[in-house]
């Protein structure tokens, strides 16, 4: 699905990626890791066309995407929520999913003030939303929903666009101990049923374990490891970066 070839991006002269390969397998949930610093959102940057890389190349589906707009890379397949909020909170859940759908569909201004288009993306906002689990507070001002359910609008905006393939930049981020479960849950269920691939970046050890058939670590910029959840919470260069001695299974 994705293919990340010898991708490196420097700041100034700091290497914050270094020769970074890996790919993405079509249909599998794939964590990207690693302390803070390690590189993570630079590289996703990179895949969504934020940051053109300095070097190497990286392939959705076989297509170039380094180095094109990230409304292209959009356009070909990739779903993108990152931590930031993309949300207008002073709006509700339903405009803004109906916004993104509108926006996915490219319609111009013009047809968008067309009864048929509005109300075809509001059909589509209304299922967006209820598959997110966010039926009973379309009209709710994002700004009054709690975090979790902000990061599910997020993923609804980010659905809108129909993508193979799922960035998901921290998405169990601020959020406490309950609203972690719970958007895991959801992840795995929604994701799972709707054949999305994800890549994804996360903290919570835990929940890494539990959602990633596949594993990337990266420390300062390079490939430090990569395997499923047994084999990195067993590989000893890991546990010493950064995962710590209580994953090692003895
Ligand atoms: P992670 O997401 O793994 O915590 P980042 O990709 O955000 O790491 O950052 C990797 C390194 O690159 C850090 O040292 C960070 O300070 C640096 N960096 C990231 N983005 C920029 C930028 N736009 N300008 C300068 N340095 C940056
Ligand atoms: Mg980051």
């Amino acid at each position: 699905m994705l293919e990340i070839k010898h991708v490196s991006k420097s700041f100034f002269g700091f290497l914050a990626l270094d020769d970074v390969s890996m790919r993405v397998e079509k249909g599998s949930f794939h964590a990207l890791v690693g302390p803070n610093g390690a590189g993570k959102t630079t590289l996703f940057n990179v895949v969504v066309g934020r940051y053109p890389p300095d070097g190497g190349e990286v392939r959705l589906e076989e297509r170039r995407t380094s180095g094109l707009a990230t409304y292209r890379v959009v356009r070909m397949g990739l779903g993108i929520s990152f931590q930031r909020s993309q949300a207008f909170l002073s709006m509700s859940v339903l405009e803004n999913v109906m916004l993104a759908v509108l926006a996915h569909q490219g319609r111009s201004r013009a047809l968008m003030r067309s009864f048929s288009a509005e109300s075809e993306a509001k059909t589509t906002a209304y299922e967006l939303i209820g598959w997110v689990g966010l039926a009973d507070k379309t009209e709710t001002p994002t700004a009054a929903l709690p975090l979790g359910d902000l990061k599910r609008v997020d993923i609804a905006m980010a659905l809108a666009g129909k993508p193979k393939l799922l960035l998901l930049d921290e998405p169990l981020a601020g959020l406490s101990r309950s609203e972690r479960v719970s958007m895991v849950n959801f992840i795995e269920g929604l994701l799972r049923g709707l054949g999305i691939t994800l890549l994804f970046t996360e903290h919570d050890t835990d929940a890494v374990l539990r959602l990633a058939d596949r594993i990337t670590v990266l420390h300062q910029g390079r490939v430090l490891a990569e395997g499923g959840p047994d084999e990195i919470k067993n590989d000893a260069r890991v546990i010493e970066a950064f995962l710590g001695e209580e994953y090692a299974e003895g």
